[in-house]
């Protein structure tokens, strides 16, 4: 299984960071989890065959998470339904969405709205609502599990997406570090955890990098991201690297476009 880092940053992008995105390749199986407004480029990029992207899953509806879906179906619908000519064979595959009751409703909601579903020829979209509990779930060959973390009044659901010829992925998404997610983690598990604030000032609902350093050993896991950051500082690089060095874990501030296999 390989993690793809599609972009890193918390609300506000920068520069060389979007949106907080992800995408998990199992052989020819691939799960995108949200989806930010620069996913195509960074698939292409990375060789991704987006066009067969068939399960995106749905951390929470805000919007720096999920807005960019519109784009991205309709540029799927415009390279293998639209732009194919009578004699082509055009996509008939389903893509299917998930996430908690409250972000499905909203994709659901914005994709009907831009009439995405009733374009010509357009592949089947299939909504799943995985409720609002801890719940296990099959998301093509993935098996994940799905736990509501804390982030504010948001409904905001973690994932931890296990693999059997190797590490486990937790992905904390919006939280409060949580014992939803710490519970889920396992020493050997590959843990991507949110960071929105890397100076000392409390974000509720959110995590700042004082608390990823109080709280080292409870986030459990040996080899850690950092995700959904501001712009990254030269202290917080050197932050993260003590962390490291006095935890002895593998501790890291991924830069988009970075992957990683977990094996
Ligand atoms: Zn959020």
């Amino acid at each position: 299984m390989e993690l793809f880092f599609l972009g890193t940053s918390a609300a506000l992008v920068s520069k060389n960071r979007h949106n907080t995105s992800l995408l998990v390749k199992k052989e020819a199986d691939l799960l995108l989890i949200d989806c930010n407004g620069a996913c195509l480029q960074m698939l292409m990029k990375q060789g991704i065959d987006y066009e067969n992207l068939s399960h995106i899953f749905f951390t929470h509806e805000h919007i720096d998470h999920m807005c960019a879906i519109t784009n991205l179906v309709h540029q799927i619908w415009m390279k293998t339904c639209y732009a194919k000519s009578a004699k082509q064979e055009k996509r008939t595959k389903p893509l299917n969405i998930y996430g908690n009751s409250a972000v499905i409703k909203l994709v659901e909601k914005l994709l009907n709205l831009v009439d995405l579903p009733q374009h010509p020829d357009i592949f089947p979209i299939h909504f799943h609502d995985l409720g609002l509990e801890p719940t296990k779930a099959k998301i093509g060959s993935f098996d994940v599990e799905i736990f509501p973390v804390e982030h504010g009044h948001c409904n905001c659901s973690g994932v931890k997406i296990h693999n059997p010829k190797g590490k486990a992925l937790v992905y904390s998404a919006d939280t409060e570090i949580c014992d939803a997610v710490t519970s889920r983690t396992d020493k050997q598990d590959v843990l991507v955890h949110e960071c929105s604030e890397l100076e000392d000032a409390h974000l509720s609902g959110h995590t700042t990098l004082s608390e990823i350093e109080a709280n080292i050993e409870r986030l459990n896991a040996n080899e850690l991201y950092i995700v959904h950051v501001p712009d990254v500082t030269e202290d917080a690089h050197a932050r993260v690297k003590a962390l490291a060095q006095t935890s002895g874990k593998k501790i890291t501030i991924p830069d988009d476009g970075d992957s990683v296999l977990l094996r």
